[in-house]
């Protein structure tokens, strides 16, 4: 089994070559062909599996520059509990994307509001963001949602324990109706089951 296998193109498979990655995890195996197919996906999968490029390949590979650059919209937005996570997997994406013409940014409390809101005028293809960040640049009108593709939300689990469900709540309401989910998270207790029921459309569950 290999990247190539699961359709990923060219670029791509160029940029996990050279990171010394051949070999798909698990994750990266089921899930691929999956997001690639448009499907909605719950996934249990712990941190150190690939999970975040299990997400980020398929999508990186979906996303149209050109419309992000017509529209002024984000088209992918992935929801993480922390500001290290945020980092991560933005330097994950921008690694991923790195023979790609796409923009990714990370936001999270702390960083600079200012330079962020240029950024979005811009033209931000992948977002990766904290709720409450995502919540205050929503308020301040400084992001719209209206043309989003994908909504990806990473250790779901973790920003449930860390009480961000009123803000995830806010922001699916900001989404528009057709759009892709997907859904990671280390455990699926109820909590993160309901949340699955409110943010997804006939998902496929898929156990590592
Ligand atoms: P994650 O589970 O997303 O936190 O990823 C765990 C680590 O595995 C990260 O350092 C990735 O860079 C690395 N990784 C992801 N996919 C692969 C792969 N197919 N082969 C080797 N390493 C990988």
């Amino acid at each position: 089994m290999s990247f190539a296998t699961l359709k990923l193109n060219a670029s791509l498979v160029k940029a996990l070559t050279e990171q010394g990655y051949t070999t798909p995890t698990p994750i990266q195996q089921r899930a691929i062909p999956e997001i690639l197919a448009g499907r909605d996906l719950i996934a249990a999968a712990q941190t150190g599996t690939g999970k975040t490029a299990a997400f980020v390949l398929p999508i990186l590979q979906q996303i149209d520059p050109d419309k992000t650059v017509r529209a002024k919209r984000v088209q992918a937005l992935i929801l993480v509990p922390t500001r290290e996570l945020a980092v991560q997997v933005e330097n994950s994406v921008q690694s991923y994307a790195k023979h790609l013409d796409i923009r990714s940014m990370a936001m999270f409390g702390g960083s600079k509001i200012a330079d962020q809101k240029q950024a979005l005028i811009e033209g931000v293809d992948i977002l990766v963001a904290t709720p409450g960040r995502l919540i205050d640049m929503l308020y301040q009108r400084a992001l719209q949602l209206d043309e989003l593709e994908y909504f990806v939300l990473d250790e779901a689990d973790r920003m449930l324990d860390m009480g961000f469900i009123a803000d995830i709540n806010k922001v699916i309401e900001r989404l528009p109706e057709q759009r892709q989910n997907l859904l990671f998270s280390a455990t699926l207790p109820e909590a993160v089951r309901q949340l699955a029921r409110t943010a997804l459309q006939h998902p496929l569950e898929i156990k590592i």
